[in-house]
């Protein structure tokens, strides 16, 4: 891929690229809903993602091309928010490159003219958004000889989706994408942004980690995940915590809310944080198929507390359990998106057959799937 994009890009810029960087998308194995209250999310990244041929300029402008987009965009380093241009949809996505290039701008980088390609399907939930943004940082600072910190990175290329592009997600997928190592997850503490590598390697296990597109939209998530933060929120409050990560008597905490709906949402958030603690502690054990009933676990949780799953979600992690698989849940923040499948390798294949034949009795769109390999972040690829 890298020298076609390399001759891509001299037939775009009519020269030759400086170099080509590449940062991958993530599965969040563990530690969903935890995010935004403070609490814990062991992401992998995968070996699929975005790559950007670039070449350094100095007339302060970003012009930015992509082999999933149809429409090339010029703009200034130099400006506002790019979500407050108001830019029309179809300059949409390149409020991710740019936007970066406006965030690190305060850190000494400058122009450039950047053409991207990418392997990972766009609004999966495998975060192509951050792998598109992690790859354009890592450019810029290549090319403009400025050196900043991986976790500092994350942190930035964060800001640029929260502030740039007008999206407010935590620091999950920018730190799997620019901290992750093959072979591991990373255990990310969302509170202090402090992370450790825990070993993680499915296949020397006798293992496959499936992603199964489930195919079913995110229409209603906007909402539904605005009201769970807020229902967080609420229950931190009533509970006098900062965080629902702060809650360390969940009897105690149970019992003191009225509500059944906040309840729920309590249980489902400090259980998660424990069981990604459980998790960590299984595979530095080495003892990786045990930590299939932590996905079972989790699954239930998201489905009967947190309230987020899906039918396709549900069938898949059923059929996936019929067939010989050692655990399965949702992934991301519901309604729609992927289900991650832990199976034996000799039976992924039954198992695959089995999720797709499920959806084929209910009439559903066949789901897409995708064997996961623990993978290393983002680095300069030539
Ligand atoms: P996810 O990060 O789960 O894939 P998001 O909605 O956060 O989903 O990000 C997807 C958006 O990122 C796309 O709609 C597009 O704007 C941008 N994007 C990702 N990859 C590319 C690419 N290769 N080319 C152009 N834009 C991209
Ligand atoms: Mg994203």
């Amino acid at each position: 891929m890298t020298e076609g994009l390399a001759a891509a890009f001299g037939e775009a810029f009519g020269r030759a690229p400086d170099g080509v960087w590449r940062a991958p998308g993530r599965v969040n194995l563990i530690g969903e809903h935890t995010d935004y209250n403070d609490g814990f999310v062991l992401p992998f990244a995968l070996s699929r993602g975005v790559t950007v041929a670039a070449a350094r300029r100095d007339d302060g402008v970003v012009e930015v091309r992509s082999r999933q987009a149809s429409t090339a965009v010029t703009a200034p380093v130099d400006g506002p928010p790019v979500v407050s241009e108001g830019w029309p949809a179809e300059r949409a996505w390149a409020a991710y490159p740019v936007g970066v290039a406006r965030v690190l701008r305060e850190h000494g980088t400058g122009g450039a003219s950047l053409l991207i390609d990418s392997d990972l399907p766009q609004g999966a939930g495998l975060s192509s958004s951050a792998a598109l943004e992690c790859a354009t940082a890592l450019a810029l600072c290549d090319l403009h000889g400025v050196e900043i910190d991986r976790p500092a990175l994350a942190r930035l290329a964060q800001r640029a989706e929260n502030e740039q592009v007008g999206m407010p997600c935590g620091l999950m997928d920018q730190s799997a994408s620019l901290l992750c190592k093959a072979g591991h997850a990373l255990m990310l503490d969302c509170r202090s942004g402090l992370s450790s590598q825990v070993p993680f390697d499915p296949a020397a296990a006798g293992l496959t980690l499936l992603v199964v597109d489930t195919r079913a939209s995110h229409a209603l998530t906007g909402g539904e995940y605005g009201r769970r933060r807020a229902e967080c929120e609420e229950a931190a409050s009533l509970l006098g915590v900062d965080a629902l990560r702060d809650v360390k008597d969940l009897a105690a905490a149970l019992g003191s809310l009225k509500d059944p709906v906040l309840r729920r949402r309590v249980q489902h958030v400090v259980t998660e944080n424990h069981r990604v603690e459980a998790t960590v502690g299984l595979l530095r054990a080495g003892a990786l198929p045990e930590f299939g009933a932590m996905l079972n676990a989790s699954h239930l949780s998201l489905r009967d507390q947190f309230e987020v799953s899906w039918p396709e979600a549900d069938a898949t992690v059923d059929a996936a359990l019929r067939a010989g698989a050692r655990g399965g849940r949702m992934v991301g923040g519901g309604f729609g998106g992927s289900v991650i499948v832990l199976a034996p390798a000799a039976r992924a294949e039954r198992v695959g057959e089995a999720i797709t034949a499920a959806y084929e009795k209910r009439g559903w769109t066949p789901p897409g799937f995708l064997e996961a390999v623990p993978s290393d972040g983002a680095r300069r690829v030539s």
